[in-house]
């Protein structure tokens, strides 16, 4: 590839509005230009990358056996009623009204639209098990698109779903999941850790999270030194079925909603009374039990309510929550963060832990808190006295990283093919329901994470699987030099030939531009054909990651990348 043909657009100035470095970089670069709030336009810089990303995700879900298909981006209302998610899923539901005011949603997910293929192509056992994957464009209504495409609203996520007709068979394509997860971003040389989570809005029994470790992550994960346990926050804080969360104890223990009570929900939110939030909701699978937000003037208040009786809850949209705790609409606003939190149990506090541990009992999974995303986190001593006695119980010590969620893998069960009616004939002839599984990775998030793991001050340090191109060879002069240019189409020609993607940076540029965008775009190794080396019969090579140029002759070049 000639950069002269090419389109690469680079900058200088730092964009004011990108918070984090992968976006500020990425804009830089020149690999996306934003359309709108959280829309992104990938530039063909930027697509080289995406791409190399989707063909390796592309890869070893092949490998593993799924087959590819293609789901419309667009899907129809009763599908999304039919499994309770049309108000479930919640203002992230982007809908639409087409010419005959028929009602649709653009697919944040595709459970449904997947089970709908199910239940239209499988009708035997024997064609059990499947699994379907796509790359395909989402969209979501996130409240704060941000970040760049790390938080998009639109944005590009490989999607599988499986079927099974026995719960053991799901388990194992679960299994062969994470393997090929793990494959997955060990190509693409990422430092990256599995978790366990929590099911959320999804649903069903089992999940895991994959996260990308860095800094600036947005989810908070819990490790253990002593044993391979890790989790995400809401899961380490989370008590499983029938385990009586420790939260729910100590509620239990308080009378009265007094100012002892507002301290110690203080406490076991790990808050104190005196922390600034933006948001805090407590939430159980699927739904909020409580959701306790206020916004006011001189102090923020969080307010403790209950849900009635166990039956039915769900995911309750703002402002059904607002209505149900007879609050303003919009109470869910931001708090003031330069204010203190008063947290307030003007309910019957005794009544809510019964609930929380009554749920618990009943089989519920608490997910304890959801932590806002500018929430400071629990201390590891607040979820170690969540979680007295379990999860440190390894002798380990529990400790607390960062990570940024790429990929999440479920198995759902059978709740949607349920309520779609999605159903094989078994072994015996009999309709039996089929279970399911799902599995997705951000694949546009991969990029923007995969910078925040690898840069310097000079710009990106792309891992060589997901680079827009590995190699990039740049001519000193190559007007002035005639044998430059020969030679370095030659030495193109020979890498090119040996399976590498190069690029020949034959724009002309003065060396000190020329080689600043490189680095910039991260190519991780750069030749340089000078007029100087072609009469010595040497190139200078450098690692993008490597501080210092190495001079080698063309045997050791070649030696050294092919
Ligand atoms: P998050 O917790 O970051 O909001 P999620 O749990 O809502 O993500 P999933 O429903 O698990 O997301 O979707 C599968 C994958 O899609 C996620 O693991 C993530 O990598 C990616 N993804 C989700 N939301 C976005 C987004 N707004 N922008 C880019 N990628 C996203
Ligand atoms: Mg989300
Ligand atoms: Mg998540
Ligand atoms: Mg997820």
């Amino acid at each position: 590839m000639r950069l002269s043909q090419f389109h690469l657009h680079t900058t200088k100035e730092t964009p004011s509005d990108a918070e984090l470095t992968s976006h500020r970089l990425m804009l830089r670069a020149g690999m996306i230009r934003k359309l709108a709030s959280g829309l992104y336009t990938w530039s063909p810089l930027g697509l080289r990358v995406l791409r190399k990303v989707e063909r390796i995700v592309r890869e070893e879900m092949e490998r593993a056996g799924a087959v590819e298909f293609q789901i419309p981006t667009i899907q129809p209302k009763e599908l999304w009623e039919a499994t309770g998610r049309w108000e479930k899923f919640g203002p992230q539901l982007l809908k639409i009204k087409d010419r005959k005011e028929q009602v649709f949603c653009y697919s944040p997910t595709a459970e449904e639209a997947a089970a709908d293929f199910a239940r239209q192509e499988l009708s035997s056992y024997k064609q059990l098990p499947v699994n379907f994957f796509q790359i395909q464009t989402k969209f979501r209504d996130e409240i704060r698109p941000r970040f760049g495409v790390m938080r998009a609203r639109e944005f590009l996520m490989k999607d599988a779903y499986s079927f099974h007709l026995h719960d053991e068979c799901l388990v194992r394509e679960y299994e062969n999941m994470k393997s090929a997860y793990a494959r997955i971003f060990t190509r693409l040389g990422l430092d990256f850790r599995m978790v366990q989570a929590d099911s959320g809005a999804i649903g069903g029994d089992a999940s895991q999270e994959f996260h990308v470790i860095a800094e600036s992550g947005e989810d908070a994960l819990v490790f253990s030194t002593g044993s391979d346990y890790a989790a995400n926050m809401e899961a380490a804080i989370a008590a499983a079925p029938g385990e009586r969360p420790a939260a729910s104890e100590a509620l239990r223990k308080v009378d009265t909603p007094t100012q002892k009570t507002c301290e110690a929900v203080a406490a076991l939110l790990g808050l104190g009374l005196e922390r600034t939030v933006k948001s805090i909701a407590i939430m159980s699978e699927g739904g909020f039990v409580l959701a306790l937000v206020r916004g006011d003037h001189d102090v923020n208040e969080i307010k403790l309510g209950k849900v009635e009786g166990l039956q039915g809850y769900r995911m309750a949209s703002e402002a059904e929550i607002a209505t149900h705790l007879g609050s303003q609409p919009g109470f869910l606003g931001p708090l003031n963060p330069a204010q203190p939190i008063r947290i307030v149990a003007d309910r019957d506090v005794a009544a809510l832990a019964d609930f929380v541990v009554g749920a618990n009992e009943a089989g519920f999974h608490i997910a304890g808190v959801n932590w806002g995303r500018d929430l400071p986190e629990p201390e590891v001593a607040d979820i170690r006295n969540a979680k007295a006695g379990d999860r440190a119980a390894d002798g380990g010590e529990l400790k607390i990283a960062r990570g940024i969620e790429v990929g999440h893998v479920f198995q759902l069960g059978r709740q949607y093919a349920q309520a779609l009616n999605a159903t094989v004939l078994d072994e015996n002839g009999k309709a039996a329901v089929l279970a399911m599984g799902c599995y997705g990775i951000g694949i546009s998030r991969i990029v923007a994470a995969a910078i925040e793991q690898n840069h310097d001050d000079a710009g990106i340090i792309w891992p060589d699987a997901m680079a827009p191109w590995q190699v990039v060879v740049c001519m000193i002069n190559p007007k002035q030099d005639e044998t430059v240019s020969a030679t370095a189409a030659e030495l193109l020609a020979q890498l090119q030939a040996a399976g590498l993607d190069v690029a020949l940076d034959d724009r002309g540029l003065r060396p000190g531009a020329m080689f600043a965008d490189m680095e910039l775009i991260g190519v991780p190794h750069r030749i340089v054909v000078s007029e100087r080396g072609v009469a010595a019969g040497t190139f200078e090579y450098r690692a993008r990651s490597a501080a210092e140029a190495e001079v080698l002759d063309k045997d050791a070049l070649l030696a050294k990348l092919t």
